[in-house]
């Protein structure tokens, strides 16, 4: 049996974190196995968040973020990596879904309407992007012809929209797309080192993936932990712990001691840093080894990117020329 096709993106943010590894990059690892995989660098939707100023560094961040990927172990003889504007059949095809695409089904995506609240901006004020965002998502995943698509919880909406745009397409110029599936994956919400929020470079709660073993070190060291415990003495409450939540994926064989000891007050939260801290250090050791050597071959990153996208340019190509049959607009 064929194996169905994944596309997934992610937004070039530059170097990763460990929450970014929990949260998605470990999925994307292990879903290589089971799919053909896709993998994108989302650039164009990065800019419709962007300032000007930021938009100048997206060619390193993606750099950085891909490196990230190929030392985690997407391989890119098995998955095609590229980045989305270096395929820009996608925009063509953006263009041809908003015919298809109601204003109000988009107004009426919640994110929509977080976005423009986080941004301060008016419904009237956001750029047209920000609005026919789920529409170039959708030509995303349906240009490579993805019958699944891995979401978490919050991005089941997202998907539902593209799969109504698949369907009215489908019902209006005949049967040209799958409609993609959601592949729910667990994501582990992995807060930041101060224990409040998700975990996330701009709140600079984070430890990236590339860190040094020392920088590691003194980030976990600064993490809040259990706020009630104020002494040493104290017997402390794990359940609340940001730490002990990070020994769970990081230090898994040693959880119950860690739990134990903390609640008899055996252990103090430095020692207790300190030990999720090498442990860290010990499940990244290969990554960081791998990411060294790529980031030393020179032009490396480069060549994956340009063949990925050549590899996405066929499919792209071979998509347009259909869609553009069924729409009645012809080939040249
Ligand atoms: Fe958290 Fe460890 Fe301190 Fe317990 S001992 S509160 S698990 S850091």
């Amino acid at each position: 049996m064929a194996k169905g096709r994944v596309f997934s993106g992610m937004r070039p943010t530059g170097r990763m974190h460990l929450g970014n590894y929990l949260g998605a990059l470990q999925n994307w690892v292990a879903m290589q196995r089971e799919y053909d995989c896709i993998y994108c660098a989302v650039d164009i939707h990065a800019l419709t968040t962007m300032t000007a100023q930021e938009t100048r560094n997206i060619g390193s961040l993606t750099h950085e973020m891909v490196l990230d990927w190929l030392a985690a172990g997407i391989d890119p003889e098995r998955s095609v990596v590229f980045v989305q504007s270096h395929v820009p059949e996608v925009a063509q095809l953006h263009t041809l879904l908003g015919m298809v695409t109601p204003l109000g089904w988009l107004m009426r995506v919640p994110t929509f309407k977080e976005k423009v609240r986080q941004m301060q901006e008016t419904e009237e004020s956001v750029n047209y992007g920000l609005v026919g965002y789920p529409v170039l998502m959708t030509a995303d995943i349906i240009l490579y012809k993805a019958d699944t698509v891995p979401v978490g919880e919050d991005q089941v909406p997202h998907l539902e929209l593209a799969r109504e745009i698949v369907r009215r397409f489908n019902f209006m110029f005949g049967p040209t797309f799958p409609e993609p599936q959601a592949k729910l994956t667990e994501t582990p919400l992995v807060l930041g080192l101060d224990g409040k929020q998700k975990m996330s470079k701009s709140l600079d709660n984070h430890v990236e993936l590339a860190a040094t073993a020392e920088e590691t070190r003194k980030r976990i060291l600064t993490a809040f932990t259990d706020p009630q415990r104020l002494r040493r003495t104290d017997p402390g409450r794990p359940w609340v712990c940001n730490v002990y939540s990070l020994h769970k994926y990081f230090n898994a064989e040693r959880t119950q001691v860690v739990y134990d000891e903390c609640t008899t007050a055996k252990r103090g939260c430095v020692e207790c840093k300190a030990e999720m801290a090498e442990a860290v250090n010990r499940t990244l050791a290969p990554f960081r080894a791998r990411r060294a050597e790529f980031a030393a071959k020179h032009g490396y990153v480069r060549e994956v990117l340009a063949e990925g996208a050549r590899r996405a340019s066929a499919i792209a190509r071979a998509t347009m020329a259909e869609v553009r049959e069924r729409m009645g607009l012809g080939n040249p």
